[in-house]
């Protein structure tokens, strides 16, 4: 009582004391970048050894295949990168498409309104230059992330030396022999129907199947693994690209992102050679980043697999590529090798796949292309996208040593 008299008293006597302003709420803002400095720009300078560690990385990489092959490849890689698939593995959709989407999203919204900015004299030098070096600085932290992370294996012992595969020039009827064997195998496989899958127009279609074919490459790599040490570790499961289309108008057909471990498949494209391009990125990923190699893996995995559509999609990729050389050696045998041995169902399949493929040559893909030659080129790669045709010498080398091309199977 005595106090609420007394607060009455204060209250009712005196000059009302003005009572400070109450502090300024923070405005809200969406997004906003505060105003770099010099400062900024030479500290954020630092950034650029990255530049340099993933150059001295790369250079490191092309000296030296055996301490590569045994330190890393066979070392500290396949727990490396199993860690990293097991953390990715969680998700059945590619996580790097949800990175670079991003990525692409948001660095070109802040590099597109920094510049806008600069040009209106919002800001200054200084603020964009540190926006410009804070992209070469990303740039750099990747280009050696991508070295240790999977970038060593190109400079790991070629396939063809640790399979110890004789690679010389081999006649065109050693060639011609090696298509008819894999043009007989691939009508047999083909003629089961009751295990390959086709649609109403006698195409191959895996349409809807896709988790359950990327799943049993994995199991067959692990059986792969207990019969060739070099194959044994076990790779992540294949993935479906978020938006194969995109990956279809830029000619790709697959793509292995070493960051997060994923090997990724073009849906998209006919099913033909779905299953052996998730084997060929999985193959990428147990650590055989050259192209012809992966190649090379991927026949020997997909043509020892249980599964008839697996089986054969390898093959059928094989037959492609050293058809392809007997073309262009001798016509005349390539037409022949295509009216005797060839059953319609292959035929159809492969008329399906180029088509495909076709409506989509162009600029875009013309660019893409380049983009990836010199990629290939710039890791070691003698012939760059050609070198995808080199299989046909690996193969003829893997048939002469074991007599067949199913050793296997
Ligand atoms: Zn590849």
């Amino acid at each position: 009582m005595a106090n609420a008299q007394n607060s009455a008293k204060k209250r009712s006597g005196g000059a009302p004391r003005p009572s400070a302003p109450p502090p300024a709420a923070p405005r809200p803002r969406l997004f906003v970048l505060r105003e770099f400095g010099w400062r900024d720009f030479f500290q954020r300078t630092t950034w650029l050894l990255f530049l340099f560690v993933g150059y001295l990385l790369y250079l490191l990489s092309v000296k030296s295949s055996g301490f590569i092959e045994k330190i890393f490849s066979k070392g500290i890689y396949p727990p490396l990168s199993g860690l990293v698939g097991t953390l990715t593995s969680i998700f059945n959709f590619p996580i790097a498409g949800i990175l670079i989407y991003s990525a692409i999203i948001i660095g070109l919204f802040i590099l597109i309104s920094s510049f806008v900015k600069f040009f209106m004299g919002q800001t200054r030098v200084p603020h964009f230059a540190t926006v410009l070096i804070t992209y070469v600085a990303i740039g750099g932290v990747l280009f050696a992330c991508f070295y240790l992370l999977w970038g060593f294996n190109y400079s790991r012992i070629p396939l063809s030396n640790s399979l110890e595969l004789k690679i010389e020039d081999r006649s065109k009827e050693e060639l011609y022999n090696l298509c008819v064997e894999l043009a007989d195998k691939a009508s047999e496989v083909r003629a089961n129907t009751s295990k390959i899958v086709i649609d109403d127009k006698n195409i191959f279609s895996l349409e809807g199947n896709y988790q359950a074919c990327f799943d049993k490459i994995r199991t067959d790599y692990q059986k792969l693994g207990k019969q060739i040490d070099l194959f044994s570790k076990i790779p992540s499961t294949p993935k479906a690209a978020l938006f194969p289309r995109v990956l279809s108008r830029l000619g790709i057909s697959g793509i292995y992102i070493p960051y997060t471990a994923e090997p990724i498949v073009n849906t998209n494209q006919p099913s033909l050679m779905i299953p052996a391009t998730a084997a060929h990125e999985a193959a990428h990923n147990i650590g055989f980043a050259n192209e012809e190699d992966a190649n090379m893996v991927a026949f020997i995995l997909c043509s020892s697999s249980d599964d008839a559509n697996i089986k054969y999609s390898g093959i059928m990729m094989a037959l492609a590529e050293c058809a392809s050389s007997l073309n262009k050696v001798d016509s005349a045998l390539y037409t022949k090798l295509y009216n005797e041995h060839y059953s319609q169902g292959m035929k159809n399949d492969l008329s399906h796949y180029y088509k495909y493929w076709d409506q989509f040559n162009g600029k875009i893909q013309e660019i893409s292309d380049n983009v990836n030659d010199s990629y290939l080129k710039f890791n070691g790669e003698p012939t760059g996208i050609s070198s995808y045709g080199r299989i046909t010498d690996l193969l003829l080398a893997y048939r002469n040593k074991y007599s067949t091309a199913f050793r296997w199977n």
